[in-house]
């Protein structure tokens, strides 16, 4: 089993609160500084999507710091950005690829407007109430 120790930080960085979430084995890799690592990819609904970091030069010229190719089965998240950016266009992305996978065919505008809300607001929710998700991933059991 592998112990990380998630942290709710403010904006300027220091440790606002913290809470101890204790995650399986394989589901997250730390990387070279010992940050837990983004996933190499994600299943979302019936589709596994590979998730890539999204090269500042593409973001540049598409104006978009994420993707969801649905034909490619792809995420891409720009790490070039604030973490806090980087959090926000995850979880953005994921709201794509639950109404895709889940067959809630919207209109372009409109998906946009709820992915962008959900997003947003579930990253508020999630910082401001770390013990929340560590009861959630106890509730699923993905605890020690
Ligand atoms: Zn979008």
């Amino acid at each position: 089993m592998t112990k990380i120790l998630a942290r709710a930080a403010d904006a300027d960085g220091p440790v606002a609160s913290e809470c101890e979430v204790r995650i399986k084995d394989g589901v997250a890799d730390l990387d070279e500084d010992g940050a837990i690592a983004m996933p190499e990819s994600l299943r979302i609904g019936p589709f596994d999507y590979t998730v890539v970091e999204k090269p500042e030069l593409e973001c540049e010229k598409s104006g978009n710091i994420g993707h969801l190719d649905s034909g490619a089965f792809e995420i891409g998240v720009a790490l070039h950005v604030p973490p806090q950016r980087q959090a926000e266009v995850m979880l953005h992305e994921v709201f794509h690829g639950v109404f895709r996978g889940f067959g809630f065919d919207l209109d372009h505008d409109l998906e946009e407007k709820l992915v962008t809300l959900l997003a947003q607001g579930m990253l508020q929710v999630m910082r401001d109430n770390p013990e929340m998700i560590a009861w959630i991933y106890d509730r699923i059991g993905l605890k020690p």
